[in-house]
């Protein structure tokens, strides 16, 4: 059969708008692949007869399932949890944990399929998952978290596996979720396993995995501005977020002679002109991680800086922008308004935080864009790395895990200028990180047949 013979782009969406209704993430995350994969496809009948494409944008299964808990008042509260495994074909699925209230079965799918791709780029036998649910940690006691965490783990449990799908934190999931949920795991399965991923130390945990995704968004950065002869020092910083990428992200522009400008949540922006130094960046993170308060006390301990309710920080004068708190976060207007500002170059630590109007205005105007399937997905390949080390039973220490990730984050960048180079020495990153993401998992299902 003739290539042509097959649907179109257009046709396409149409079907999985249909099977998808009301799902707006995941169509807008399967459209922005697909544009990618229609034209590498265009002459490769052997993806088209095979459907590969069809069978990647329909998860290998969703489960959702009930998660009932006491509060501290003694009232019985229920949400509702998920696991997507999207696609296992290069390993087992994983991917992280979301406790948020804006959690829902379309979010996850969007996470689940683009994490099919980021973790087929980093090179490591890892497949593509997502799950959370609809849980607010904020305003939480310790002891409610742990009882959300362990009720959610009943049900999870019988999904997951070390060879089967390995879980790991996102938002609203750091150390002390991964912690009671894995104390559960443990306690229900009678197994030390390396199950979860972003553990504590003492338990099976990896160096320089809280690190990760901030730093290797700022190393992709790095690589996108050495390719043009360009670099990190000197150059000023926006940052959204203020959670672990978001920090972390900062902490490493400072480190390289960046200065950060801002930060935020979902409450709104500070502006630092003095800086968000390391000493700053500490204290943010105390804020965020120990007490567990809001961005805008940071206005209040700091002179020098303004803090923005209900505003985003797009608008601030940069050379550079790291989007890292959630979806959508940056639009059209917003990424028109970085332009003129100046900006050179945007590096994604959240997923998908620019829609697609807002990528088409980075395009337009040739200035650096990293999607976050490539740019954050140094988060995954380290805890690939973690998984690594618990079935051998060892640890590495930091500096060699640094360097892996050094080399990672490098190793993806190649691979994103091979496929979206277009010619004129613009490279489309995003295309770039599609058509290698899709061609590993692609000729890895080719290989299984009709499965
Ligand atoms: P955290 O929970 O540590 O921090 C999230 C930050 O984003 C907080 O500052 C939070 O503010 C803010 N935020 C969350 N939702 C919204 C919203 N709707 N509007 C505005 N701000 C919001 O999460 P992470 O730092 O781990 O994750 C951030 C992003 O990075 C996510 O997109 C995640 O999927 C992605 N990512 C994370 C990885 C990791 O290793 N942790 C790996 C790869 C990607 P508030 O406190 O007000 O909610």
């Amino acid at each position: 059969m003739a290539v042509s013979d097959h649907v179109d782009l257009a046709t396409f969406m149409e079907g999985v708008k249909k099977r998808n209704p009301g799902q707006t993430e995941f169509i807008q995350a399967v459209h922005e692949v697909a544009q990618d994969i229609f034209e590498f496809m265009s002459d490769k009948v052997e993806y088209h007869e095979a459907q590969i494409l069809r069978r990647i944008a329909e998860p290998d299964r969703v489960v959702s399932f009930r998660v009932c808990w006491e509060d501290d008042n003694h009232n019985i509260r229920v949400q509702r949890g998920w696991r997507v495994q999207n696609n296992n074909a290069i390993g087992p699925y994983k991917g992280g944990i979301r406790f948020h209230p804006s959690v829902t079965e379309s979010v996850l799918k969007f996470l689940a399929f683009e994490q099919t791709f980021k973790n087929s780029l980093t090179g490591l036998p890892m497949g593509g998952g997502k799950g959370g649910a609809n849980f607010n940690p904020r305003g939480k006691s310790d002891s409610e978290v742990m009882r959300f965490c362990q009720s959610f783990m009943s049900e999870l449990y019988r999904h997951i596996g070390p060879n089967t799908d390995v879980p790991a934190g996102d938002i609203g999931v750091g150390g002390r979720e991964i912690g009671y949920m894995f104390g559960q795991y443990k306690r229900l399965t009678n197994r030390w396993e390396g199950v979860l991923t972003g553990k504590g130390q003492e338990y099976g945990g990896s160096q320089m995995r809280p690190e990760a995704t901030g730093y290797g968004a700022v190393y992709f950065l790095q690589n996108m501005l050495k390719h043009q002869g360009n670099d990190v020092e000197g150059q000023s910083a926006v940052i959204s977020g203020s959670g672990n990428v978001a920090t972390h992200a900062a902490e490493k522009i400072t480190q390289l002679g960046g200065k950060v400008l801002t930060m935020s949540d979902s409450g709104g922006f500070i502006h630092d002109p003095d800086g968000i130094d390391q000493e700053k960046i500490d204290w943010v993170k105390h804020l965020k991680n120990v007490k567990r308060g809001r961005i805008s006390e940071y206005a209040d301990e700091f002179k020098g800086a303004t803090y923005h309710e209900g505003e985003r920080p797009w608008g601030v004068e940069c050379d550079l922008a790291l989007p890292c708190a959630t979806q959508n976060e940056l639009n059209e207007d917003e990424a028109k308004s970085l332009v003129s500002n100046g900006c050179k170059g945007v590096s994604e630590g959240a997923n998908m935080p620019t829609t697609l109007e807002g990528v088409k205005v980075f395009h337009d105007a040739k200035i650096l864009y990293g999607p976050g399937k490539a740019a954050n997905a140094g988060g995954v390949a380290v805890s690939g790395l973690e998984m690594s080390q618990n079935s051998e039973r060892i640890s590495w220490n930091q500096e060699r895990l640094g360097d892996m990730l050094t080399d990672l984050m490098e190793g993806i960048h190649e691979k994103c200028v091979e496929y979206g180079d277009d010619g004129d020495g613009y490279v489309d990153y995003v295309k770039g990180a599609n058509i290698a993401g899709f061609k590993k998992v692609a000729d890895a299902m080719l290989a299984f047949g009709v499965v």
